[in-house]
């Protein structure tokens, strides 16, 4: 059945491409963009009660208290009250879904499901100008030089984060602590996982799949 409304949560490993399909259901379903992550980061600029708070514990790599999270979401949700809207990065906890359902129905909880070795290949092409930033990647981006900075000449670094055992382990741990919340979600029968590669492989079946539940402003395909 197609409705007005739909209230969507989006999940998905770091490397998913999360971000991506995220920017493109906002832009073809006409949906609100709630993230929990450019949210805190709001507050920490802000240097709001919330974001002193939670700044404490992003800095230690660990998870924001769900009761803060719970009350800073759930103000935001509030102030879309009446439009579709897209939640991404939260619930990170069983706690903060329970919460959430609590709060009003949620319609559909997408998973993208990006095998992690595919992940961990396309990061660790990953190569860095250290102190400009600038990245490059050996098959999408690669430098004019193997190994060298187009603009400086000087040596391209692999950040820690990009290399094969750190991209691992991150994703072990998103497994671990997110496993839960799916299954919560699964239980209710509102998960629907995509699997595949790329962005532009999983975004039609998106599409498509979103297109049964609200009608589309417009498709945007992706080559
Ligand atoms: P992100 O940009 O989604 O990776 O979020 C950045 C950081 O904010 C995370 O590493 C967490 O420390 C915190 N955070 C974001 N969303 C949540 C959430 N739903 N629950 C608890 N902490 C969160």
């Amino acid at each position: 059945m197609i409705s007005k409304l739909l209230r969507v949560i989006i999940m998905g490993p770091p490397g998913s491409g999360k971000g991506t399909i995220s920017q493109r259901i906002v832009k073809d379903f006409g949906m609100k963009h709630l993230s929990s992550g450019d949210l805190l980061r709001k507050q920490i600029m802000g240097r709001t009660a919330a974001g002193i708070e939670a700044k404490k514990y992003i800095d230690q790599g660990q998870l924001v208290p769900d009761l803060t999270m719970v009350n800073l979401i759930s103000n935001e949700l509030a102030k879309i009250d009446g439009y579709s809207w897209l939640l991404d990065g939260f619930p990170r906890t069983v706690v903060q879904a329970k919460e959430l359902l609590e709060r009003g129905p949620i319609d559909s909880v997408i998973n993208l499901n990006v095998p992690f070795e595919v992940i961990i290949d396309r990061i660790k092409g990953r190569w860095t100008h250290e102190a400009s930033g600038r990245i490059y990647h050996t098959e999408f981006n690669p430098p004019n030089k193997e190994g060298i900075d187009d603009v400086t000449g000087e040596p391209l670094i692999q950040r820690d984060d990009d290399r094969p055992e750190t991209v691992r382990k991150r994703l072990e741990g998103y497994q671990l602590s997110t496993q839960p919340v799916l299954q919560f979600f699964d239980d209710k029968k509102l998960l629907k996982v995509f699997t595949g590669k790329y962005s532009n492989e999983l975004w039609p079946l998106v599409h498509d799949y979103l297109s049964t539940k609200i009608t589309p402003v417009q498709y945007t395909s992706y080559k």
